[in-house]
């Protein structure tokens, strides 16, 4: 069986870690949302987080060639050996060409790059509508899934507020940073033959029929 190395791209609100537990459940890939590991290697002290967390202690951005080390380094591991799915790296055009660099040296490269395409204002619409429990951390929805009791959650009575990420103001500003980042890093994958793009406006299962149907023919293609 070929190797399986995935990249998620798509905006805050796309839904890409829905796609990403199912895509986990359907091919038996690790999951890389490089937030989380770079937070793992942090607290695991290993040399790789130490070097990282000299940057986040001084509140200074961890270069590119940190994280780009902390990720290669769990695509070593041997439970990345068929595959692995990446979200939130590579971010920029500068840190894509680091990992295929890295990649190439092991005698792999990306499969495909999956790209969930939503509109502006419909990521505006999921964010800006979320409510949060402040007790449980339960979710809510004001226009998907509200609360039978306007402002409070329904399991265990406590108020709902706004996250300061879901603010409309914050939502517009994640979006803008994340279209000037990621249109050169699109662009890059288009002319390399990698990109595969989805409806993200479409059913999570909708998204998630396609995907699989596209790693189906990719594969498919990789056997001729
Ligand atoms: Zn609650």
């Amino acid at each position: 069986m070929s190797e399986l190395n995935l990249i998620l791209l798509g905006p805050p609100g796309a839904g890409k870690g829905t796609q990403a537990e199912r895509l986990v459940g359907d091919f038996d890939l690790p999951y890389y949302a490089t937030g989380e590991i770079l937070r793992a290697a942090v607290t695991e002290e290993s040399g790789l987080g130490r070097k990282a967390k000299q940057y986040l202690d001084r509140g200074d951005l961890v270069p590119d060639e940190v994280i780009c080390e902390v990720v290669i380094d769990r695509i070593d591991s041997s439970e990345a050996a068929d595959g692995f799915l990446l979200d939130g790296f590579p971010r920029t055009t500068p840190q894509a060409q680091l990992l295929e660099k890295a990649l190439a040296e092991r005698d792999r490269s990306l499969t495909a790059v999956l790209q969930i395409e939503v509109s502006d204002e419909e990521v505006l619409r999921r964010l800006s509508g979320r409510r949060i429990c402040t007790k449980g951390g339960h979710v809510y929805h004001l226009e998907f899934d509200p609360p039978k009791n306007e402002g409070y959650c329904d399991q265990d009575g406590s108020p709902l507020i706004q996250r300061d990420d879901d603010k409309p103001e914050t939502v517009t500003h994640r979006l803008e940073v994340f279209h000037e980042q990621t249109s050169p890093l699109i662009k890059h994958y288009e002319d390399d033959g990698v990109l595969r793009r989805f409806d993200g406006a479409r059913s999570p299962t909708e998204v998630h029929d396609h995907i699989r149907a596209t790693i189906a023919t990719l594969r498919l293609e990789d056997e001729l």
